[in-house]
């Protein structure tokens, strides 16, 4: 493949960044990278668009094979893309490469530029490329494993120190007009071999070019290259040449688009995945770098956002240090399709031969022959003495030096051979010898990128001359549309004040005496200057309730001023209607806007409704036709006044004594302050969050205030679940015969840990009559201060003894305090009278007869039990017991509870000698239980005793009874008389018994007294 090239850029470079600024007095100028501009200027050559896609096609097949890869891994791995990017192992490791490189040195004083600053900048560049010494800094950047060496093989197969150095005027070259020029003067085979070559300074202006707040910054070129042609370069700098020869090896900017586009990392952007989409050429700040686009993790490796990559060589930025791997791989990728990989396999770094030779000349008597005159080429080679001078290929002669005179126009390659002491080894070097009539014309303009009509921004163009060698001059333009060209100017440089926007031609015929030279022709873009107004409400702010605080900007997107006093109206609707009233206040500007400018204001309006929350604003409406265009003059804003709410929301009900977390949700600007009001406890009456214990319904008020006091208010009340109170029988007890004793439960439910009122319980003697005060038996109050124990306490009450056998009962009934449940507020206890009893209430007993006496018991336990007297049963505090006595005795049985509740049961036992009757004959009445007494014990047929005399053997009567009962001891003689015992010795006595069929008997005896 036959190349001609071209390659410019420009780069200007002052210190070791790719981007640098200076002032002039027509704003700023800077120098930035005209490789994208150069390669538009390739592409209009189809071959070159073709190889171009194809190229591009190829590295992007590499590149998603690369990216699958990360894709893959970015699925299964942690939340770091730095970790991402180090871990992705690159499928096709970098290899080392080594590429030839020359530098065509062009120049007036081409020796200016000695060897050795060639050699350091190579040292500087290689450095750069290879992550190293002060380029290593950056822990994300890589070695390429690509490096450069001065080519030491020509392309002659000579041996060479790849410095080339050209005299020549097109060391200040520009990129639009002469871009073709540098490769003419001198290029070595692009397949075999990086061009670089060094000119003293690019013409040009490219982005970012900006017109900003009524000033230029213009943007000239530091550098310019292209994938695979090689790079031009304004200074040695190696952060510029680095950047260039990464275009060389196929980089685009990282900010290539500038459009954030992430869609695919393999075609958007630079089509490098491990660079985060950039949006901006402006060199900004290295720290903290900007983070121009937020679409990082669209595609490619990275996780999350991250910052602009502001340290690579291919941004612009004061800090450029490294490549990326993925940008090492595309350089590697590139060079191994390029030419067929033929970068890979040149020999170019190994000299033929270890001899000291090098070949080189000059023509400096006569760089720019005109035809037909003699040229003298001098040589300046070292380490030989035997020489070959080639005329383009025919050898010329063998002398130290060479003259040879141009009999007509025309391009001529000028070879020395200089060999070593044997002939085994050469250097050469060739030089083209240029011939023409001797004048070459040329210009630049001074701006390129300008905005101008009359009687606004009217602007100057200088079409400054750099014509070799002529002396008159004729500037042919065009019409605005790039038609109907004409002379405009015969004067040295041109310059034109542009009255009407449009797409202007330009060239200039310069000659001396016969010799005429046309340049190229340059097209200049003159841009409409108008003032373009637009707005933007960036907050609004309620204003002391009746007013609207709008801080918002003017933009001017256009060149021209935007004057003091343009109008900025406001309306209450969405979107602006010119037709509906505005709201008060209209806005004037109170300054100038100059163009690509901003000012921001802040006004007050007054609303037309407390509630207003959404305006429109319209700029310049009064004169909307000086403008470009106005589709961007209204702004609009809504949601501004603040609404806020609390949680919970109002009528919550909550448990009692429940920690409520009051929690407001505000839109619209932000709470400046806040007052809570509640009769609880806040946590604190003015925070955002306030807690609150809920002892009871609870209306909590809020106020906030915004920054410029506005308000709002809500309230919100809480509920408590109401108190719910249960009661159940435990039990009921009989207390003191006239009253029981009622034992209950009584609980609260809903978390309740007391009455809120003290708490009525009333007692009815019938279930069906509650409610029915006749049966009311009693009432109790139950105080406030009844202590209850996880929820429940055991409540003791006296009331008077129910008449019926239930006791009911209910709790609250007057609702004194609220209760939802009613139906656990009763209870009811069945009650039974405390109660022994006998059926049988006198017993006849025969002496010596053994009789069950049986009593039955209700009601209440039984705590205390005793039969009176005890004498004669087999137990005196049992229920049943056994009976057996000689002598009719009465007997009691007393019982008694626990609450001294008491009953008795009496029965009279009558005892009955088997026979009519029995009479001792001896009685001991020493109170020992046995025979103490004097008795008449007599049958059934006995009614009754008439009759019971005693005397003494001097017949004084000691006893006497009439009209007794028979076999009843203690109405029988006891031993004394008058209370006094009487003496032992024998006694007479006389009985007279009546029979039950009214008959009597009189029976005498004697019965003696022994004690
Ligand atoms: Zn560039």
């Amino acid at each position: 493949m036959k190349i001609t090239f071209l390659f410019f850029l420009y780069f200007v470079l002052i210190a070791n960044t790719v981007f640098s600024q200076d002032g002039n007095n027509t704003g700023t100028s800077s120098k930035g990278c005209g490789s994208e501009r150069f390669t538009e200027l390739l592409r209009k050559d189809s071959s070159f668009a073709k190889l171009e896609q194809m190229q591009n096609l190829q590295l992007r097949k590499k590149s998603q094979a690369r990216n699958n890869l990360l894709i893959q891994k970015k699925v299964t791995s942690v939340n770091d893309s730095k970790i991402i990017l180090l871990n992705a192992p690159p499928p096709a490791p970098l290899i080392d490469i080594t590429i030839p490189i020359v530098f065509h040195i062009v120049n007036d004083n081409p020796d200016a530029i000695t060897d050795q600053m060639i050699y350091d900048a190579l040292v500087q560049l290689n450095d750069a490329y290879a992550h190293r010494n002060i380029y290593a800094s950056d822990p994300s950047g890589v070695d390429t494993h690509i490096q450069f060496c001065m080519a030491k093989k020509n392309p002659t197969g000579g041996k060479t120190n790849g410095i080339d150095r050209i005299k020549s005027y097109y060391q200040n070259v520009d990129v639009d007009l002469e871009a073709a020029q540098l490769p003419k003067l001198s290029d070595w085979d692009p397949s075999k071999y990086a061009n670089v070559w060094l000119v003293n300074s690019i013409q040009g202006e490219i982005a970012p070019s900006t017109f900003d707040c009524g000033k230029w910054t213009r943007t000239g070129y530091g550098g310019y290259a292209s994938a695979g042609f090689g790079a031009v370069v304004s200074a040695l700098s190696a952060p510029l040449v680095a950047h260039e020869l990464g275009h060389y090896l196929s980089l685009l900017h990282t900010f290539t688009g500038m459009d954030c586009r992430n869609n695919d990392c393999t075609i958007d952007g630079d089509q490098v995945c491990d660079t985060p989409p950039d949006a901006t050429n402006k060199p900004g700040s290295c720290s903290p770098a900007a983070n121009t686009c937020n679409t990082d993790t669209i595609s490619g490796p990275f996780l999350k956002d991250v910052p602009d990559n502001v340290t690579n060589f291919m941004d612009y930025t004061s800090c450029p240090s490294m490549f990326t791997l993925g940008q090492a791989q595309r350089m590697q990728d590139f060079i191994s399709i390029f030419s067929g990989g033929s970068l890979l396999t040149s020999d170019a770094c190994s000299a033929p031969c270890s001899d000291n030779i090098q070949a080189s000349f000059n023509w400096n008597s006569n760089p720019y022959p005109i035809i037909g005159s003699t040229v003298d080429f001098v040589n300046t080679s070292t380490g030989s003495s035997d020489y070959e001078w080639y005329l383009n290929g025919t050898l010329q002669t063998n002398t130290t030096d060479f003259q040879q005179s141009f009999p007509s126009a025309g391009t001529n390659t000028v070879k020395l051979i200089a060999y070593n002491p044997t002939r085994s080894c050469f250097a050469s070097y060739t030089g083209n010898v240029i011939v023409n009539c001797g004048v070459d014309a040329r210009f630049s303009p001074n701006k390129r990128i300008v905005a101008s009509t009359s009687n606004i921004y009217e602007d100057t163009v200088t079409f400054v001359n750099t014509s070799y060698n002529a002396d008159t001059y004729q500037w042919i333009m065009s019409d605005k549309n790039g038609l109907n060209f004409t002379q405009v100017s015969t004067s040295k440089d041109y310059l034109n004040s542009f009255a009407t926007s449009g797409n202007y031609k330009i060239y200039l015929v310069a000659s001396k005496g016969a010799c005429v030279s046309k340049s190229n022709i340059y097209s200049l873009q003159v841009n409409d200057p108008r003032q373009d107004a637009g707005i933007t409400i960036w907050a609004v702010n309620c204003y002391k309730n009746d007013s609207i605080k709008v801080s918002f900007t003017v933009h001017n997107y256009g060149y021209d001023t935007i004057p003091k006093g343009t109008s900025v109206r406001f309306h209450d609707q969405i979107p602006y209607n010119k037709l509906m009233p505005t709201l008060k206040n209209t806005f004037y500007t109170t300054n100038d806007i100059l163009g690509k400018c901003d000012q921001g204001y802040t006004t007050i309006i007054a609303t037309s409704s407390p509630k207003l929350d959404s305006i429109s604003a319209f700029v310049n409406e009064d004169n909307p036709s000086v403008e470009i265009s106005n589709f961007n003059n209204e702004s609009d804003y809504k949601n501004f006044r603040l609404k806020y709410k609390v949680s919970p929301s109002n009528d919550t009900t909550v448990f009692i004594n429940d920690l409520i977390n009051l929690k407001i949700t505000a839109k619209g600007e932000p709470i400046n302050s806040i007052q809570w009001v509640t009769n609880g406890a806040l946590s604190c009456s003015n925070c955002l969050n306030p807690t609150l214990t809920i002892t009871d319904t609870t209306t909590i008020k809020s106020f906030a205030k915004t920054n410029f006091d506005c308000f709002d208010s809500t309230f919100t009340r809480i509920n408590i679940f109401p108190i719910d109170i249960s009661i159940v029988n435990n039990r009921i007890d009989c207390y003191q015969n006239d009253s029981v004793l009622i034992t209950s439960t009584v609980c609260l439910g809903n978390h309740y840990t007391a009455f809120k009122k003290p708490t009525e319980i009333k007692y009815y003697d019938e279930v069906d009559s509650l409610g029915n005060g006749t049966h009311l038996i009693d009432t109790h109050i139950l105080p406030t201060s009844t202590t209850f124990t996880n929820s429940c306490s055991t409540i003791e009450q006296v009331i008077k003894k129910p008449s019926t056998s239930l006791v009911s009962y209910n709790i609250n009934k007057n609702q004194s305090q609220f209760e939802k449940v009613l139906t656990n507020n009763q209870a009811s206890a069945s009650y039974t009278a405390f109660r022994i009893s006998s059926s049988i209430h006198s017993i006849d007993l025969y002496r010596r007869e053994e009789k069950a006496i049986q009593v039955d018991h209700e009601g209440d336990s039984i705590t205390y039990l005793k039969w009176t007297p005890s004498i004669g049963l087999s137990c005196d505090t049992c229920l049943n017991t056994l009976l057996n006595i000689n002598s009719s005795t009465s007997y009691k049985l007393n019982a008694s509870t626990k609450y001294d509740c008491t009953d008795s049961v009496g029965i009279n036992v009558n005892v009955y000698f088997q026979n009519t009757l029995a009479l001792p004959n001896v009685f001991t009445p020493n109170a020992d239980g046995l025979n103490d007494r004097f008795y008449v014990i007599a049958g059934k047929d006995v009614d009754k005793v008439k009759s019971f005399l005693i005397y003494n053997r001097w017949g004084k009567k000691v006893f006497e009874k009439n009209n007794i009962l028979p076999n009843d001891a203690y109405s029988g003689w006891d031993g004394t008389t008058n209370g006094k015992n009487t003496e032992m010795g024998t006694y007479v006595y006389t009985i007279i018994l009546e029979f039950r069929d009214g008959s009597s008997k009189t029976y005498s005896g004697t019965i003696s007294l022994i004690r």
